[in-house]
């Protein structure tokens, strides 16, 4: 049995993400989607909402499980038995930042391995970054984000 966390913001979760995520769990046992709470980078959408677009986005999935990350996100891998630690790449530019972030949880803990997963040529484009520009300015984001999730954010 392999499970694999996904860790992110998910600010708000993309149809990138879940093309990431419908791909793993083809791969891994479970897929762990952990949804950091990053008060740090001052999320757009509280910790609650974004945890409800990504259940609300992965409702078909059986071995697909939800949880807020709090703290390290090797602790958490290792609380819930994950061995691999899943990550998406869209271009050369996500490269460097992910290097450095599975040199150093493969430094903290040497037993969990990070997997890349290459983005979808039609998906490689969409960042959550993006995603939240175009809401602030009134704009539409239905092509990017999944259907449910674009009636969440039309509700308000
Ligand atoms: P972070 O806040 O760490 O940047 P994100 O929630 O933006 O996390 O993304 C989580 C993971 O999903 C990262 O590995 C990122 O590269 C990947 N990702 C984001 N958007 C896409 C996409 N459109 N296609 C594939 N992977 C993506």
């Amino acid at each position: 049995m392999t499970t694999a966390i996904y860790p992110g913001t998910f600010d708000p979760i993309t149809k990138g993400h879940v093309d990431i995520i419908q791909r793993a769990s083809r791969l891994f046992d479970t897929v762990i989607v952990g949804i950091a709470t990053s008060v740090r980078k001052t999320p757009y959408f509280d910790l609650d909402k974004r945890v409800a677009m990504v259940n609300a986005a992965l409702s078909g999935f059986a071995n697909v499980t939800v949880y807020a990350l709090d703290g390290l996100l090797i602790d958490c891998a290792k609380a819930n038995q994950a061995t691999v630690i899943l990550r998406g790449l869209r271009a050369v530019s996500d490269f460097d930042y992910e290097f450095q972030l599975a040199s150093m949880n493969r430094a903290l803990d040497r037993e969990i391995e990070t997997v890349f997963l290459p983005a979808t040529q039609e998906h490689a484009y969409i960042s959550a970054t993006m995603v939240r520009e175009i809401l602030s300015l009134g704009g539409d984001v239905s092509g990017f984000v999944p259907e449910v999730v674009s009636q969440m954010l039309s509700r308000g």
